[in-house]
């Protein structure tokens, strides 16, 4: 589809980025997302020069009613960082990140990655609580909730969020925060993409060591039953400074740790004293001793890299997600069954251990569903070979819909893959009808046309 000359010409006058048509030499590796199977053909593509290019940009969009898509980092798992016969909005060359050491707040354009961030905090010994790949852009992983290795310990990247500038669809610039716009401020911490486009966040950083105790227990395939129940039993009762991420998986092959299914216990301490947290893993240690232990002492920025080269832009990968108010005998003999059987590489299952500071914001304060959950399990893929998506999306789909039966209400939408089901009710199976309503009534406030609708969408009415 080709749009409006006089309009396109337009567009390019009024915004200082460059603006990228399917005849520029550029345009192939400037549409391309992360999910290497969402291949995605936009009629124009604006690369953003600075936060003065967004209302140009949705103004278009209005005149032309070409759907729009936003993009951060572009990892977005469903592609919604893309869009067929419309108009993307490419943030990614925003992405300065200032801190200020003293109030401990960060500034992070929104075009940054994570990558971005901890390696603006770093050198002033503070972190933001983001998630795990560095690569992945901090407005996607925002506006869905944001979790990772600082979660029990200082909660969802939204808990931490001071306030967002926010270019509504009229095409004004406003702020959100606790002060000012509350109503947007709830919508955009778990809402996702839905209100507006960010063009800036304000966060808070909290003191971390740079050289962090961070770790991982890895259990052999016979004694992941075993493991799992220690595991269980010792999370049941740790303090908030650790968090714990359980992954099941083939490791990549330069890993080299052999071509067999592994359990992976990763851990991350967030602690002053580092004594305490060697006790608290020595506890897990001794309950149920792993095959292999790896505990150097490792920095901050290393250990949220360390996924990265397992998970490239342009692999395949389809996801789904269900979060949990326990992990009993049953359902852990189902994941022991499902994960075990991947004689794979390139799918993977994670477990993330929830409640601490996670479960102590009141439900209704933000957008984001489910602070009750005390264990999210993530199911996903990163294959490279279109004859393999059938087998890996049905062993996604497999292990989601064993679980599927012990499952609480409410799905994370950033861990959500592309999929053909109605709008409506996507949105009411990851927020539930009460956390529904009030984003639907958000959306008619804020975007009544419903002009952010390349996302995980809050249709304006049912
Ligand atoms: C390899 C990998 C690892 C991941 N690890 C984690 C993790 O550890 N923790 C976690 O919580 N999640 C994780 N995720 C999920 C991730 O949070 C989501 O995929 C998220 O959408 C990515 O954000 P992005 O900006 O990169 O995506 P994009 O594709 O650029 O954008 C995603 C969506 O966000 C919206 N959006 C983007 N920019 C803006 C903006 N400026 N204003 C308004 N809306 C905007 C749009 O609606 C868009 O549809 C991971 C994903 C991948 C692929």
């Amino acid at each position: 589809m080709t749009p409006d000359p006089d309009a396109s010409a337009r567009l390019r006058a009024a915004v200082r980025g460059r603006v990228l048509a399917p005849d520029d030499a550029e345009y192939d590796e400037a549409r391309r997302v992360w999910n290497g199977m969402v291949q995605k053909h936009p009629c124009l593509i604006v690369q953003a020069a600075g936060a003065g290019d967004v209302a140009p940009a949705i103004a278009f969009a209005r005149e032309t009613g070409l759907p729009l898509a936003i993009r951060g980092g572009g990892h977005n798992v469903a592609g919604n960082g893309s869009v067929d016969d419309g108009i993307l909005l490419d943030m990614g060359g925003l992405h300065a990140v200032e801190v200020d050491p003293d109030s401990g707040l960060v500034r992070a354009e929104a075009g940054a990655t994570l990558g971005d961030i901890d390696r603006a905090t770093e050198p002033y010994a503070l972190a933001v609580p983001v998630g795990v790949v560095s690569g992945t852009g901090i407005a996607g992983l925002t506006l869905g909730g944001g979790v990772g290795w600082l979660t029990r310990r200082y909660g969802l990247t939204i808990d931490n969020l001071v306030s967002a500038e926010v270019v509504v669809a009229t095409g004004e610039l406003v702020r959100a925060s606790d002060d000012e716009n509350p109503d947007l401020f709830w919508g955009l911490r778990g809402g996702g993409g839905n209100f507006g486009v960010v063009t800036s966040f304000t966060f808070r950083a909290h003191p971390l060591d740079p050289q962090v105790f961070a770790g991982t227990l890895i259990y052999e395939r016979p004694r992941w039953s075993e493991a799992l129940r220690s595991y269980v039993a010792w999370a049941a009762d740790v303090p908030d400074e650790i968090t714990t991420l359980v992954t099941f998986m083939v490791p990549p092959v330069d890993w080299e740790l052999g071509s067999r299914p592994l359990m992976f216990l990763g851990f991350a301490w967030a602690g002053a004293d580092r004594v305490e947290g060697e006790a608290v893993i020595d506890r897990l240690r001794t309950a149920c001793s792993p095959d292999v232990a790896v505990l150097d002492p490792t920095r901050w920025l290393a250990f949220q890299s360390a996924f990265d080269r397992a998970m490239p832009k342009g692999v395949r990968a389809y996801w789904r997600n269900a979060s949990f108010d326990r992990l009993d005998g049953p359902m852990i003999d189902t994941l022991v069954e499902h994960c075990g059987a991947q004689d794979w590489v390139g799918t993977a299952a994670d477990l993330h251990h929830l409640g601490g500071a996670f479960g102590r914001v009141a439900e209704d304060t933000t957008a984001f569903p489910n602070r009750a959950a005390q264990f999210w399990l993530n199911i996903y893929g990163f294959w490279a070979n279109p004859a393999d998506d059938p087998a890996r999306i049905g062993w996604v789909k497999g292990i989601s819909d064993a679980m599927g039966p012990y499952a609480m209400a409410g799905q994370y939408v950033n861990f959500l893959g592309h999929d053909d089901a109605d709008p409506y009710r996507k949105a009411l199976a990851a927020y539930g009808p009460a956390k529904l309503e009030r984003l639907m009534a958000l959306k008619r406030r804020y975007d009544p046309m419903n002009l952010f609708r390349i996302n995980h969408n809050i249709p304006p009415a049912a």
